[in-house]
Order: C-alpha cells, then structure tokens, then sequence
C-alpha cells in the first residue's frame, strides 16, 4: 500500500478533543450540551450508529438523551417527540436517527427541526445556508468531515479538480459544494449512475469522493496516479468465514492505494470523522443558542 492514510480515527480525536475544551469551557458557564437522538425501530444497523454517537458524547462531555420508538409509530408521535425537544431549552441538538419505518416521510421530520438544533444539517434552512456560501449554519457532518479529513491529511484543494461519485443530498450534493466553496477552491464535477465513462472521469481527478453505495466500485485504473482518495461508502459484503457473516467495503477497491497518494480506510475513515463532526455541530448549537 503506498498511498498515504487518510486516517478518520486520528483526525477524529483532534476534532473530538477541540470538542472536549468547548464542552468544559461551556460547562464553565453552567451550560451542558444536549444531544438527543430519537431512534424509531429496530433496524439493527440504526442501532449500531446510535450507540457509537452516545459513546462519542460520553467522550467529549457532551450528555445524550435516547428517545426510543416502537416501529409502528404513528407519524404525529414522531412529530409530538420533535416539537417537545424544540421547545426544550435544555436541548441543543436534535438528530432522528435515519433510515425512518417505510411509509414515514423522513424529509416532513427533518423540516420540523428547529434549524439551529439540527445538527445533521440537513434541515433546507442549513441547507440554503451552504448554498449561499454563509458560514453561520450548521453543515451536514458526513461532508463537513471529508473536508476535514483531506485539510488534515495536507490535501491541497485549491485550484485542484474534484470528482464526487453520487449526488445524495446526505453526501454527494453537499460535499460537492463544499468542495466548491470559497477557501476549498476546488473544481468541482459531481458524477452519479447516468454520468458516462465514469471511469474517464474519474481518472482525470486530482481529488475523487466515493459516495455511492456499491462496494469496490472504484477500480485501480479508474484513479489518477497520486490523487487523493476518500472512500465514504459502507457497504456489507457476505464474508462466510467471519462469525458475523459479512465483511465491511466501501465504495473503492483495495487496490487503489498502490495507485492514489491519499487513501481513507473503511472501516476508520470518513465513519468516525462523521461522529467527531455531529459532535462538533452540537456544542456550536450549545454556544450558538445559550
Ligand atoms: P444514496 O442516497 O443511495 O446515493 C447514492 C448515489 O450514488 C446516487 O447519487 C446514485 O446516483 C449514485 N450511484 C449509484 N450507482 C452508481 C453508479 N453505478 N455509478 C455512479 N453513481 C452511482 O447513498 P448515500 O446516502 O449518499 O450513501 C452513499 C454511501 O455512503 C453508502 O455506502 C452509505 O452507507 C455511505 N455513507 C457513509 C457515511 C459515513 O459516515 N461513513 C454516511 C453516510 C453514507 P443517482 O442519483 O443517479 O441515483
């Protein structure tokens, strides 16, 4: 392997002790930040995440409170629990766990959120905020933590082409303009399943983003030599000699790191950048909102 590690744990315990001193200097001041995390179901994977934030808030003195739903909610019961944290002062960030149960329209739910509590940044206001290039929004933590991740690993974006594979409005579209944004200076072209000769594209990138959900998808040959390479995708593979029955991939294959100069793992990459930034996003509503 030759690329050099873009390492999520590391970087994620620098962002997680800068939350640490926040936190303290906010306690300081008699301020407890709040996150409460509302999970409806059982999707096991949900659950995996949801453990990892409440120990990520155990870490950084941040207190964590699980709101736990039945599957067969009724939608005005999510939107009751969400307009109770609302209006509760002592609550500085609010997260509903996706995926939602099928039929429960998850983007009613995030426009319910008070904007300076939605520390996911996926409410439109924080949304339109990006867009506009402002900085007193709450950014979207998965993407917030790629730039991260690139600017620890001495990445050089400006002026530099990017490539990001898919166009979610979870991954691709803000990471996409983020990348874009004054200061990160990068060119910017964001591809997804309709885009052709995909691998061409990707080839002439100085900086591509994997964001697509298909494991090993981004082959060796696809990869300018040098390029960074930052992998978000978690995909489960079936591995019969694990004991758990599967294996964890993401969205560029093994390979690329003869190729790239920068490459993140999956696991340990952008996975623990996107807790480091959730907790970033809940003392900046702590600090922003007492
Ligand atoms: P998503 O909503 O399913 O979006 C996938 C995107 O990939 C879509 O834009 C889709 O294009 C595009 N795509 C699908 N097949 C393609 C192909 N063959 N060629 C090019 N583009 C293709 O997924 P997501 O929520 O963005 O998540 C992407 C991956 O990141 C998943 O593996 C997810 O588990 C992972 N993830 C990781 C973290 C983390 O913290 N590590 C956080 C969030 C997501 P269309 O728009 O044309 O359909």
């Amino acid at each position: 392997m030759g690329a050099q590690v873009l390492d999520g744990k590391a970087c994620g315990a620098e962002v997680e002790a800068e939350v640490k001193a926040k936190a303290s200097a906010l306690n300081a001041r008699g301020i407890t930040p709040h996150l409460a995390v509302v999970i409806v179901g059982d999707d096991p994977a949900s659950h995996v995440y949801v453990g990892a934030k409440e120990r990520a808030c155990a870490r950084v003195g941040v207190k964590s409170t699980r709101i736990d739903l039945p599957a067969d909610s009724d939608f005005s019961k999510v939107v009751d629990v969400v307009e109770k944290l609302n209006s509760d002062s002592t609550v500085h960030g609010i997260l509903v766990q996706s995926p939602l149960p099928k039929g429960m329209d998850e983007l009613a739910i995030t426009d319910l959120i008070d904007p300076a509590k939605d520390v996911d940044g996926f409410h439109p206001v924080n949304l339109g905020r990006l867009v506009q290039g402002r900085a007193d929004g709450l950014l979207p933590c998965t993407p917030a933590g790629v730039i991260r991740l690139l600017e620890w690993g001495g990445v050089e974006t400006s002026g530099k082409s990017a490539v990001v594979i898919g166009r979610s409005r979870i991954v691709g579209s803000p990471v996409s303009l983020l990348l874009g944004r004054k200061g990160v200076d990068a060119t910017v072209t964001i591809s997804h399943s309709r885009t052709s000769e995909i691998a061409d594209v990707c080839r002439a990138a100085d900086i591509v983003i994997a964001a697509v959900g298909r494991p090993e998808m981004v082959q060796a040959d696809w990869v300018k030599p040098g390029a960074a390479v930052v992998d978000v995708g978690v995909n489960r593979v079936d591995d019969e000699s694990r004991e758990r029955g599967y294996r964890l991939a993401g969205d560029v294959h093994p390979d690329v790191a003869d190729v790239a100069g920068h490459l993140s793992p999956v696991p340990g990459g952008v996975g623990p950048m996107t807790i480091a930034m959730l907790m970033l996003n809940t003392v900046t509503a702590a600090e922003s909102n007492s």
